[in-house]
């Protein structure tokens, strides 16, 4: 990461004071290679490890775009909501799925058919973005997601 920090431009941030509070705009690059323009806090050091964590993640625009096109491809339905919601809400449904899709494949032999079926009826079913966001705290913990799964798909166990 050291080589590719130097490698690219960064604007030297004009440092300015609000309050105690330093602050520096700076033009950062992307893992994808796009720009923008931000604003950091605190001690040089913490701004120069901010500046290097950009280059570890794509920006916004092209993570909403590759969630877009995995979710297409995946053939998961189109959401609803503002554009803003459907590109977050494809982001925390393509990682929730896959999680579950790894809880699948540790279940035992006999539950694996029924598990996946599951999948499939909730994915159909929950074509809201605001599920997604709603839930994106749970969707992140194998147990509280079965739990949304069953509730979704009115899973009883018999
Ligand atoms: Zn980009």
């Amino acid at each position: 990461m050291q080589s590719n920090y130097n490698k690219h431009k960064t604007t030297p941030g004009q440092e300015y004071k609000i309050g105690t509070r330093i602050m520096a705009k700076y033009t950062i690059t992307y893992k994808c290679g796009h720009t923008a323009e931000v604003q950091l806090y605190g001690k040089e050091s913490e701004r120069k490890r901010k500046i290097k964590w950009y280059y570890t993640i794509n920006c916004p625009e092209c993570e909403a775009r590759e969630a877009a096109k995995v979710a297409d491809e995946k053939g998961y339905p189109e959401l609803t909501g503002t554009p803003k919601q459907v590109a977050w809400a494809n982001q925390i449904r393509n990682k929730a799925v896959a999680l579950y899709e790894e809880l699948c494949a540790t279940a035992p032999e006999q539950n694996k058919s029924l598990l996946l079926s599951l999948k499939d009826r909730w994915v159909a079913n929950e074509v809201t973005a605001s599920y997604w966001i709603d839930n994106r705290e749970e969707l992140t913990y194998k147990s509280e997601l079965i739990k949304l799964v069953q509730k979704s798909t009115n899973f009883k166990k018999s």
